[in-house]
């Protein structure tokens, strides 16, 4: 993101930095969509249904004879654990120890031996940041799924889209109202999540129905920032998408059917992460896929999910402790596709509530709460004082809350935990942003 740390971007007029955006956006658009990317798109088109049974295997064993061609740490580690290849069934697999985010940060030998110009940077919740490699052939193999996926829900490349981002688009201490930038190439206006809150929200809606944007995708908080606001004032958009796709951050059931009510379009789900984790979508009937050839996810008996993805060559992540939890499916999807179903991603795993006793309650468990009530709160946070002490806030649909509500609610938190803990309810106009843009629904305010 060399251009938009530049000094030189902060300081130019809004003009100028429409064209640095527009210049970035060709250097994004050539490493993005070059001849794999071409030619998996075509491919996925030919032959959306494509699983056969030993896929997995097979996909897996071309990926970590790979790993022990071309990166020093895998061939130590096959060595030292007696993994020989090809693998005869998933269940050898096992015998592989997890990849740690400490590994990844401060081993180099985790670096692959080949160009692989693209960096990708995590943020995460701890504070320490990640960073890892990809070759043009992973970010392209992405890029394809990615658009393949919104291809299933009617959004083509080259249509309208308005992106809700967390990067810094316009400087912190901008006096005009402009909080978005247009990306010329990709017919992309970039929306500055940075920058939204309820005062600044009017300004952004004006600029969507002014631009009319085919569909949405990013940080899902600010859409409901949006929809918030029109369901307030009572006031619709002038333009209709074809689909909202959130990004980046867990969209609560509440959440998504407010999204659905004000933009007057569904909304399709996707899971991935800047360290390259394989991309899971949700298809037409609502469930979240995993096909074969993005990679393989595990989970433990806990629930904490171990990613294998085949799309990350140049930093490869072989049964990675991601830090998500998630829910793994036996069943069929009535879409037809063969692949996995990730029946749910539960957030985070750091993202839980302690309590005395020592167990956890996770972020999953606590918005699954809200699920008692009639979709009458928004959004939830809940800040954690203490270890016997933690404080719900939640954010009101004026339409659908009904006195009685609250009591409803946190009787329902209250079961998550013993009578040890202290559950307070507050009322809130809106939750508070981290500096990223993102929203944390779980904050521990105790050492
Ligand atoms: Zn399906």
């Amino acid at each position: 993101m060399g251009i938009l740390q530049d000094q030189l971007y902060a300081h130019s007029p809004i003009r100028l930095q429409n064209w640095l955006i527009s210049l970035y956006g060709i250097k994004l658009y050539r490493e993005r969509y070059g001849q794999y990317y071409e030619q998996e798109l075509e491919r996925l088109r030919r032959d959306p249904n494509e699983a056969a049974p030993d896929a997995s295997l097979k996909h897996l064993n071309e990926f970590l004879q790979f790993c022990a061609q071309h990166n020093a740490y895998y061939k130590r580690l096959f060595k030292e654990h007696g993994i020989t290849l090809p693998l005869e069934s998933l269940e050898d697999f096992k015998r592989v120890p997890p990849l740690e985010k400490e590994t990844l940060r401060t081993d180099e030998t985790i670096f692959s031996d080949l160009h692989a110009p693209i960096i990708g940077v995590t943020g995460g919740t701890t504070g320490k940041s990640i960073q890892v490699r990809f070759t043009e052939y992973d970010y392209q193999i992405r890029m394809a799924h990615l658009d393949y996926f919104k291809e299933q829900h009617g959004f083509y490349r080259g249509m309208k889209r308005a992106s809700f981002t967390g990067r810094m688009i316009c400087p912190r201490t901008q006096k005009n109202a402009v909080y978005w930038r247009y990306n010329a190439p990709m017919k992309q206006m970039l929306y500055s999540a940075v920058h939204s809150n309820p005062m600044t929200i009017p300004h952004y809606i004006d600029s969507l129905n002014e631009f009319r944007p085919v569909a949405l995708d990013g940080s899902p908080s600010d859409m409901i920032e949006i929809a918030k606001y029109l369901k307030t004032h009572q006031k619709t958009l002038a333009f209709r998408p074809i689909a909202l796709f959130p990004t980046s951050e867990t969209l609560t059931p509440s959440g998504r059917s407010l999204l659905e009510e004000m933009f007057q379009a569904p909304v399709y789900d996707q899971y991935a992460s800047s360290e390259g984790a394989p991309i899971v979508t949700e298809c037409e009937h609502g469930k979240m896929h995993l096909r074969p050839e993005m990679g393989i996810i595990e989970t433990d008996d806990s629930g904490e999910a171990f990613v294998t993805s085949f799309t990350t060559h140049g930093t490869p992540l072989v049964r990675y402790r991601i830090g998500d939890r998630m829910t793994i499916s036996e069943a069929t999807c009535s879409c037809g596709r063969r692949d996995t179903i990730i029946e749910s991603i539960d957030g985070r795993q750091m993202n839980y509530v302690e309590t005395p006793e020592g167990y956890k309650v996770f972020e999953g468990d606590l918005t699954a709460a809200v699920g008692v009530l009639p979709n009458s709160i928004i959004q939830i946070q809940v800040l954690q004082h203490k270890i016997d002490e933690i404080e719900m806030l939640y954010v009101k649909d004026e339409a659908r809350f009904e006195p009685g509500h609250e009591v409803a609610l946190r009787q329902e938190v209250e079961r998550l935990f013993t009578t040890r803990m202290n559950v307070f309810l507050r009322e809130v106009k809106s939750i508070q942003k981290e500096g990223n843009g993102k929203v944390r629904v779980v904050k521990r305010l105790y050492t």
